[in-house]
């Protein structure tokens, strides 16, 4: 299916909880419990398999699973088995921290995920602990070992560039992929919800990043991807640059997200949503007619840097 500016949207990105193991600097308050979405407003398994139904009638062929923290949602493997059974899905990410893939990469794969990026800003203990408000390393080092071992692969690697946090480790990151057929991607951060990233973390933009390292060479980006990607000469993997700031990607933007509490936000950047409860409560066919309305809500490309209105949700409610 086209939005009004001839995007094909194919592409749904569902948050299927707001809580986490983890508490990073940039994306959730430090008291994030103190503003959980009540229980019972999260869109039971059931109500998320008839939106997914619903999306895929409308064209969408690739879902990625999001949070919060997806593997915190209990039985999420079920749901993931459920969302695979759908005609027409062609595709099933996931985006996690990691801390939990130990124990779940294995059941994941089974259960029809192909795809896992993971979520990890610096290779040191201790930055770690600090980034994620007490995460360890060591089970993310563990989650990535066995999501190469389930099959899960290439595994992408997110990384949020943090001006005077993880700089020193820009280079180790892209020499990771002279090895390794890793994907790292560097994430410029946005400024969404009410993170807080103190004083001494700053924006850098993927411009900044490139410059430094001339040896990156461009390479074909896939599909409806929004990262550019790049390659060490003789590196087996890739660098990519997700850079929604400095040099936004709106003209190939083909998602659209569902939050944990049954919204549809046509945008990122936007505080525009779409109530799915409503329909949900009506019919099938209410809910297809809401997801076909929100698609063509769709803004041409979100006025960030244009001074529009902070996101008011934080990331963490809405799903990166
Ligand atoms: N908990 C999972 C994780 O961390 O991968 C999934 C949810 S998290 C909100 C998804 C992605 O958004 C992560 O890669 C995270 O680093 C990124 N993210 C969160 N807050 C951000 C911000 N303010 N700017 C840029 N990226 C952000
Ligand atoms: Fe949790 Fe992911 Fe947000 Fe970190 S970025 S607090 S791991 S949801």
């Amino acid at each position: 299916m086209r939005d009004d500016f001839g995007r094909e949207i194919n592409y749904l990105r569902i948050s299927v909880t707001d809580r986490c193991n983890l508490r990073c600097r940039y994306c959730m308050p430090e008291a994030g419990y103190a503003d959980i979405i009540p229980r019972e407003e999260i869109l039971s398994f059931e109500e998320i398999v008839r939106v997914a139904e619903a999306a895929a009638k409308l064209g969408i062929r690739k879902i990625r699973l999001t949070g919060g923290e997806p593997l915190v949602r209990h039985n999420v493997v079920d749901l993931i088995s459920k969302i695979h059974e759908i005609e027409g899905i062609e595709e099933i990410g996931i985006t996690t921290n990691g801390i939990l893939l130990p124990e779940m990469a294995e059941d994941l794969k089974k259960a029809g995920v192909t795809r896992v990026n993971i979520s990890i800003d610096t290779m040191d203990p201790e930055k770690y602990k600090r980034i994620t408000r007490g995460g360890d390393l060591n089970r993310v080092l563990a989650g990535i070992e066995a999501a190469k071992k389930a099959g899960l692969t290439p595994v992408k690697l997110n990384v949020v560039a943090l001006g005077g946090f993880n700089e020193d480790e820009f280079g180790d990151f892209i020499e990771l992929t002279r090895r390794e057929n890793y994907i790292i991607r560097f994430i410029e951060l946005m400024p969404i919800g009410h993170a807080d990233v103190g004083d001494s973390y700053g924006f850098i933009s993927n411009q900044e990043i490139l410059s430094r390292f001339p040896e990156l060479v461009p390479v074909e980006n896939e599909k409806f991807s929004v990262s550019d990607d790049y390659r060490l000469p003789d590196g087996k993997g890739k660098v990519g640059f997700i850079s929604a700031l400095s040099h936004h990607f709106c003209a190939s933007c083909n998602k659209i997200r569902l939050t944990s509490d049954g919204k549809i936000k046509p945008c990122l950047h936007s505080n525009e949503e779409i109530d799915m409860k409503g329909p949900l409560a009506v019919s099938d066919e209410a809910v297809l007619e809401a997801l076909d309305r929100s698609i063509h809500h769709k803004v041409e490309h979100h006025l960030l840097n244009e001074g529009a209105a902070p996101i008011e949700r934080d990331m963490n409610k809405i799903g990166g």
